[in-house]
């Protein structure tokens, strides 16, 4: 069976973010199935599932109840439109969401994806400033390696030379300033002064920029943005897509520094990582600018076909009935401190984590050769993959702390034979 899908694989599927020619010259790792935190390939090898399945699963693979909730849900119906219609499951998740995020987040819009969420999000800036007579402020601010997604709005706000170099052309202008370094702040603000009556919303990965490398924010600069974005009348967007959902250790990565964004992008473990969904949250006052006279034409016409998806919803209803009956954030707190333990005795390695997002920044390593590193743990059981020379580690949130374990020793191990 394995040949025949390999075959048909080379001649058929195009894979995102993966160099083709070179796919195409070994035998491909197919997944077959998956339980708790292991995935299994057709011929029976056991993984365990190093990226979360790329960062969206969160209880594990083939959990009883998230499975249980979509069969339930399947027996009703697996999808109807929310285009002038509603459904239980995305009302329902809907108030949920609202009760959980940061404080005023009250109303939630759904998309399918990180970046359609990212898009959503712009269209709600732009759309406010617009409506409230400022069609000028229709800029954004994003943080320089910052990563958004692949529509084309997300690039242009999260560009990457390294992926987006072909598409220069199409990207709109945007701003950025810089992170981490001395200046940032002052720098943004100038950003702020200079162009205050085109910057719709400065835009942010809080805490930890995810596919930059991960890039960790120094303490008290998400509350600085926020401060500065409120001071300077520019709306503040935060992108929770990887960050949400527990991986930082809390919730939602705003809650450690108190800052409530007016816009936040929710997608990958939203549905525990079943399925696709996403959601763009915001502020009773946002939403209000889109609310007139049907003449008056403020209605935010957006929508994607699978909005607010019923099977996704259930999916995601059952996954925060989890995240509270198995207390999962302590958990995954728990989890970092034994990730910090582990990689703190790695001689040579820079590591940066927030939470049980971790980045093993390899000095001496080339990205072919950090990515030879991560293929040469597969056959000792682990997934991982790298970003440029650093090496990622996104466990899922829910992995067993043995199984956690497991994973830290192939990594320590494969590393210091390396060196
Ligand atoms: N925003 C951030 C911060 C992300 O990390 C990602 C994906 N890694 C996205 C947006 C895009 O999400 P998706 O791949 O679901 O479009």
């Amino acid at each position: 069976m394995a040949d025949r899908l390999a075959q048909l694989d080379h001649a058929h599927l195009w894979h995102p973010f993966t160099p083709m020619r070179q796919w195409r010259e070994t035998a491909p790792l197919i997944i077959e199935y998956g339980d708790g935190p292991y995935l299994f390939d057709t011929d029976g090898n056991r993984y365990i599932d190093g990226v979360s399945s790329l960062w969206c699963n969160v209880h594990g693979h083939r959990v009883a109840e998230i499975d249980a909730a979509i069969r339930g849900q399947l027996d009703k119906i697996a999808h109807s439109t929310l285009l002038g219609q509603a459904s239980p499951p995305s009302i329902e998740l809907a108030a949920r969401l609202c009760k959980i995020a940061p404080q005023g987040l009250n109303k939630v819009f759904y998309s399918d994806a990180g970046a359609t969420a990212v898009e959503v999000a712009f269209k709600m800036a732009v759309g406010y400033w617009h409506h409230r007579g400022r069609p000028d402020k229709n800029r954004f601010i994003g943080l320089e390696g910052a990563y958004h997604g692949d529509t084309t709005g997300s690039m242009s706000v999260g560009y990457s030379d390294l992926f987006h170099r072909p598409f220069a052309a199409m990207v709109f202008p945007t701003f950025f300033a810089p992170v981490g370094e001395p200046g940032a702040l002052a720098a943004l603000e100038s950003l702020l002064i200079e162009h205050a009556d085109h910057v719709a919303a400065v835009v942010v990965e809080p805490i930890m920029q995810g596919a930059a490398g991960m890039i960790p924010q120094p303490p008290g600069y998400l509350r600085a943005i926020a401060d500065l974005a409120g001071k300077h009348d520019t709306l503040l967007i935060a992108d929770e897509v990887a960050t949400g959902f527990g991986r930082t250790g809390k919730m939602f990565a705003c809650e450690h520094e108190n800052v409530a964004p007016d816009i936040m992008c929710l997608a990958k473990g939203i549905t525990g990582g079943y399925l696709p969904l996403a959601a763009t949250l915001t502020t009773d006052v946002i939403e209000s600018a889109f609310c007139g006279e049907i003449a008056e034409r403020r209605t935010l016409y957006h929508g994607h076909t699978y909005t607010g998806n019923a099977l996704a919803c259930a999916a995601a209803l059952a996954s925060l009935d989890l995240f509270e009956k198995n207390n999962l954030l302590d958990h995954i707190n728990r989890s970092a401190a034994i990730i910090a333990e582990r990689l703190k005795l790695l001689p040579g390695a820079g590591v940066r984590q927030r939470g049980i997002m971790v980045g093993i920044e390899l000095p001496e390593a080339t990205t072919e050769s950090a990515a030879a590193l991560c293929l040469a743990m597969r056959p000792k059981g682990l997934i991982v993959r790298n970003l440029g020379n650093t090496l990622i580690l996104m466990p899922i949130p829910a992995m067993p702390h043995e199984v956690l374990t497991e994973m830290l020793d192939i990594v320590t191990d494969t590393l210091t034979s390396a060196n």
